[in-house]
């Protein structure tokens, strides 16, 4: 079974690719070249949606995109969707420090948080979806060189490191993405019997 991967973040190939592969046997996972619409959807669930309809559109393959961020709960879930630019540009530096900041006087206990990813999966036969929640809390301080985004400023639940600091094996077996890539595997394997 062929399937689109319709994303450019090559984090994001290799997280996917290396989760996904290993549980849906059969899996012939392609990348994608195509133009990037405007992810301009108000919820996860809509950006997801919006790039892979548009790979869809674009390769006639079913095709696989995610949209995901991290969600602060004083922050009443900011920066959510807009994770990726949260302090103007595409800098993961700057997005870390400004989430520090606006944090700087908030306590342990207040600072609690998610990450979030919701897969969208869209091809000839309709479209379905898949979330996955990571539960955890923003750190006082950068620590830890793995991962991407947020990583180094987010410590999850049941661990006294961040996620950074979690080899990425141990983070791809728990991660948001991993679980909306369980939902999906288990969908993809129920699809081809
Ligand atoms: P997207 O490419 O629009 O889905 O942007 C997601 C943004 O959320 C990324 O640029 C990161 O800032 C953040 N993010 C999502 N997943 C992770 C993760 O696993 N670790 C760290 N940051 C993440």
């Amino acid at each position: 079974m062929k399937i689109v991967l319709a994303t450019h973040n090559a984090h994001k190939v290799t997280e996917l690719g290396a989760i996904l592969g290993a549980s849906v046997p059969g899996l012939d996972l392609v990348g994608y070249d195509g133009p990037e619409p405007i992810e301009d959807g108000a919820s996860y669930l809509e950006n997801a949606l919006i790039k892979a309809r548009a790979a869809f559109e674009h390769t006639g393959l079913p095709s696989i995109a995610d949209d995901s961020g991290i969600a602060v709960e004083i922050l009443g879930g900011s920066p959510g969707i807009f994770s990726a630019r949260w302090a103007g540009g595409r800098d993961n530096i700057a997005n870390r420090q400004l989430l520090l900041a606006q944090l700087s006087d908030v306590t342990a206990v207040n600072r609690g948080a998610a990450f979030v990813c919701t897969i969208a999966l869209v091809g000839p036969e309709g479209e379905a979806s898949f979330t996955g929640i990571w539960p955890g809390r923003v750190a006082t301080e950068e620590q830890g060189e793995h991962g991407f985004g947020y990583d180094p400023i987010f410590i999850p639940d049941g661990f006294e490191v961040t996620a950074a600091q979690l080899e990425p094996e141990v983070k791809n077996s728990m991660s948001h993405r991993a679980l909306a890539l369980e939902q999906l595997a288990s969908y993809l394997n129920a699809m081809v019997g």
